[in-house]
């Protein structure tokens, strides 16, 4: 891969790459380091990057240049000095990281620096985990490590003290929304859960899900029934609503769709060209963003957190609704 695709690829992360390549051309490069972000952030790519830059043989500048023969062994997973490490079923085993060391601490075949990369970091059993931590806090020789995980947490508190942490940014959402579609998810329910979560999996998983595409759909029946008639919005919140939000987490995630549906209708007073969170409900939005004003919608908006903080105090849900539809009219009131 050419420097120009994987920048292209790992556009949301220059400020990673900055900071590597900082640390290359100021000879000050750690023994050990921790990539922590999402999946689909590329740090598998990047920990790529950084071996060939560290192992480059053209050393003028601060990115690799792909084309000497250290660079194209890398890029083949040939070179004897970049090693992989990554979970053997379950677990990273001890026997493995055994080997790895064994590996590392094998005196010179090759020259210059050996780098080592453990894939899902968060996976080392307790054993392989001491093991690694026993060799980190002995560094010797031109040996670096990156452990790459995106769960941080589960990373041993005594290896994280010995690793520099490099974390890396939330892919944007436009970039989320492309990998969705690329996947067959349509552009209007990836965007909708790119608004959910910034976890490229999680986010395909929720827009797989029925009950999800439920809710998105009674949120802006919602919308629509509340455009109409206060009755008429407290019928639906009786009969469909309650069937689909029945728990507390699940009205919780109702009242966040609901927001980002007022979001829409703020972009689109704006006329912002923000993603929207309905792109499909475009026109209904632009609609009743023609009718409100911005008071009336920071009221309704209000409204919206307020029945949040509610859903907390363990009020009745049908009632905390009602009583949200309510204040929304209310807030049409509002001049
Ligand atoms: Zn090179």
């Amino acid at each position: 891969m050419q420097f120009g695709e994987v920048s292209a690829l790992m556009d949301g992360q220059k400020v990673v790459i900055e900071r590597l390549s900082a640390s290359f051309r100021n000879k000050r490069i750690g023994h050990a380091y921790i990539f922590d972000g999402e999946r689909g952030t590329g740090k598998e790519t990047i920990a790529l990057f950084y071996a060939k830059l560290l192992l480059c043989e053209n050393t003028e500048t601060s990115v690799p240049c792909e084309i000497c023969h250290s660079c194209r062994r890398v890029t083949s997973g040939n070179h004897p000095n970049v090693t992989i490490i990554r979970p053997d079923g379950q677990n990273i085993r001890k026997e493995q990281m055994d080997n790895l060391i064994a590996e590392m601490t094998k005196k010179g075949y090759e020259r210059g620096r050996k780098i080592y990369i453990i894939s899902q970091a968060e996976r080392m059993n307790i054993a392989a985990a001491n093991a690694l931590l026993k060799y980190l806090e002995e560094p010797e020789g031109d040996v670096t490590a990156i452990l790459l995980t995106d769960s941080y947490a589960s990373i041993l508190p005594t290896i994280q003290s010995r690793c520099q942490r490099i974390s890396f940014l939330p892919p944007s959402r436009e970039a989320m929304i492309a990998k969705l579609m690329d996947r067959g998810i349509t552009a209007s329910m990836a965007a909708t859960v790119t608004m959910v979560t910034a976890n490229v999996e999680a986010a395909f998983q929720l827009a797989e899900d029925d009950v999800f595409a439920q809710m998105r759909k009674t949120v802006l029946k919602l919308m629509e029934a509340s455009d109409r008639h206060v009755h008429e919005a407290l019928l639906f919140i009786q009969s469909e609503w309650s069937r689909i939000f029945k728990e507390r987490e699940e009205t919780d995630r109702g009242l966040d769709l609901l927001l980002y549906a007022y979001r829409d209708i703020a972009a689109s007073k704006a006329e912002l060209e923000s993603t929207r969170a309905f792109p499909d409900e475009k026109e209904f939005l632009d609609g009743l963003a023609m009718k409100i004003t911005y008071s009336q919608l920071s009221a309704m908006m209000e409204a919206v957190l307020q029945a949040k903080r509610r859903l907390h105090s363990n009020m009745n849900r049908t009632l905390l609704m009602e009583q949200l539809v309510l204040n929304l009219q209310e807030g049409l009131l509002v001049v």
